[in-house]
């Protein structure tokens, strides 16, 4: 009879592991379709260059940019709100920069733009995805942050890590290493979300690789058949966070920025 009990909560606990549509374990194709439940990050969702990297990229770098002349002169970054964003979404994207100013004891800040000539404009076109440039581009460039990604406090983070200059964590020369990528389970066309990039134009910024970084993809990123399409060498090792950076998501920043 205990065995038989058993079963029956086995079964119906792998049925309810496999139900379909909207519940724990959706993969969605775009951002729209996204819920807290879904096994990516809205961030993944994009049709962009890596889901939400804005082309053209620099002519170096991948994790980090080396290149000095994309990063933000003294740490201080300008910006401008679009006329779309309601005060509560403003809100949110204030306390994402604050927290980078903190987190950075005020090496990275934050300053609504007057005159000046290079910043970012925060956009929230719901048709297109998370998204943004790397590095600072030169005048005017883009975060588009609809409200599914405005949701996902992580993805806010992620997306200002990209302008601040960092590529996703899985680019870097010795990815390899640390993770298998499962090239039959990737969605046709989107194999080149999963380049990595030799490390004369990475920088690693003294840090290894970091799984706990917020600019990982997550295990099911652009997969094709709910298939992961990212597996750990360390079977122990969680991937795609969107919590908050991690301390060495921190530690390169501060290292980036001579902070
Ligand atoms: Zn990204």
């Amino acid at each position: 009879m205990k065995a038989l009990c058993l079963l029956v909560v086995v079964v119906l606990f792998s049925s309810s592991l496999a139900a379909p549509g909207h519940q724990k374990g959706f993969i969605p194709k775009s951002g729209k379709e996204w819920t807290p439940e879904s096994l990516v990050n809205p961030d993944e969702l994009g049709e962009f260059f890596e889901g939400d990297i804005m082309l053209p990229l620099p002519p170096r770098g991948k994790n980090g940019l080396l290149d000095e002349r994309y990063r933000w002169t003294n740490g201080v970054v300008n910006y401008e709100f679009s006329s779309e964003f309601s005060s509560s979404q403003i809100a949110v994207v204030r306390g994402a920069m604050d927290d980078y100013e903190s987190m950075t004891g005020g090496c990275i800040t934050f300053v609504e733009r007057s005159s000046e000539s290079n910043y970012i404009t925060f956009t929230q076109d719901d048709s297109r995805g998370c998204f943004s440039s790397v590095g600072m581009r030169g005048g005017s460039q883009q975060i588009n942050y609809p409200q599914w990604c405005l949701d996902t406090y992580g993805s806010v983070l992620h997306e200002m890590l990209h302008a601040l200059g960092f590529y996703h964590e899985q680019s870097r020369w010795d990815r390899d290493d640390y993770v298998t990528i499962m090239w039959e389970n990737i969605e046709a066309g989107h194999e080149h979300n999963f380049d990595k990039y030799s490390d004369t134009v990475i920088g690693g910024f003294g840090e290894n690789y970091d799984y706990g970084s917020v600019m990982h993809y997550s295990a099911y990123a652009f997969s094709d058949n709910g298939q992961k399409t990212i597996v750990t060498v360390d079977p122990n090792a969680d991937i795609g966070q969107r919590d908050g950076l991690s301390q060495v998501d921190l530690n390169k920043l501060l290292n980036m920025y001579n902070c």
